[in-house]
């Protein structure tokens, strides 16, 4: 996940978030990554035969007993689908997210892709199905094809490769001083003596690579929408271009950031989708969405106005 441009406006706010993602957990790390199996258990659930309709069904949930912070979501998205959840502070976009990731279950009601509850999946096939982007980039230590096949055991070089090009990664990683044996990272931005350090792009782009190689049907973005700002760099653009196409994608959009670009916009509102569908019809519907998004319009001129200051210093 990305882009500079937010994190220069939006720094504490931004460390904030990636506190906050730290208390998901290492069992949960483990299947926002899809490695290990902490919480795997092959139930001999049939894997999604369809085209990849994931839908929610009276979706309840709490992180502490008897407090829903989900009051009942029901959501169909269709195959390649992109939706945009929108919503105040504390609504519950991420929880939802989360979900639909597959990282938690719902207390009642489901989940389901093609009719297969989602959570009963084991790992690998879960890593199949959807996958979570965030704005940590997990760097392991390691080389770099380890970093990559960690999502893939066995992936071959040139799937390595095809994976870097996706995101064009392939460039500076064949440039490397081992390629892709060079040692790379450690936990965090502070790379371990001896390893090659990896700039935040590099960084980005080789989350964006592990996720071509697992090739999830869906990807949930969360503080992920700088990633389709128009005003991203042009090569990460490119990046992330080459891991949407084809998929389905729910983008958390925390600050509305390309809201307008989806097929349709979900509303999250206190635990509840209070309003659904694209963008012009729930302008035009004048509800929340629309005062939402009058406001957001006006500061985020005001935003483009300081950083064309910002790049033209
Ligand atoms: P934001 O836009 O600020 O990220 P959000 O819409 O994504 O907000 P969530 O992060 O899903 O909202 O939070 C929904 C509710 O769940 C909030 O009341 C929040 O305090 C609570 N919550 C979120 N994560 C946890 C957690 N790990 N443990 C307990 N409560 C949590």
């Amino acid at each position: 996940a990305v882009l500079y441009v937010q994190q220069l406006v939006d720094p504490i706010d931004r460390l904030l978030s990636w506190l906050d993602e730290l208390q998901v957990g290492a069992a949960s790390l483990a299947r926002v990554l899809g490695v290990g199996s902490a919480e795997s258990v092959d139930k001999g659930v049939r894997p999604p035969a369809g085209a990849g309709v994931m839908a929610a069904r009276d979706v309840r949930f709490s992180y502490v007993d008897g407090r829903d912070v989900l009051h009942g979501v029901d959501l169909t998205l269709a195959p390649g689908e992109r939706l945009a959840m929108v919503g105040p502070s504390g609504a519950g976009k991420s929880t939802l997210g989360r979900l639909l990731a597959g990282i938690h279950r719902p207390r009642t009601g489901s989940i389901t892709v093609d009719g297969v509850v989602l959570a009963d999946l084991p790992l690998d096939e879960l890593r199949r199905q959807v996958a979570l982007v965030t704005q940590e980039h997990h760097v392991f230590l390691g080389t770099l094809r380890e970093n990559l096949t960690m999502v893939r055991p066995g992936a071959t070089d040139d799937e390595v490769r095809a994976a870097l090009a996706a995101v064009d990664a392939l460039d500076w990683a064949v440039g490397l001083p081992d390629g892709l044996d060079t040692q790379v990272g450690g936990a965090g931005a502070a790379p371990t003596s001896g390893a090659s350090a990896l700039s935040p792009a590099q960084a980005q782009q080789l989350a964006l690579a592990r996720l071509v190689l697992a090739d999830p049907h869906t990807l949930v973005l969360d503080e992920a929408t700088s990633l389709i700002d128009p005003r991203a760099a042009r090569h990460l653009e490119r990046s992330l271009a080459g891991v949407l196409s084809g998929r389905t994608v729910i983008a958390i959009a925390h600050r509305l950031f390309s809201a307008h670009d989806a097929d349709r916009v979900a509303v999250v509102e206190d635990g509840r989708i209070s309003e659904l569908g694209p963008h012009h019809e729930l302008v035009e519907a004048g509800g929340a969405y629309a005062s939402l998004w009058r406001s957001w319009h006006g500061s985020s001129q005001r935003q483009t106005d300081e950083l064309a200051g910002v790049s033209g210093s």
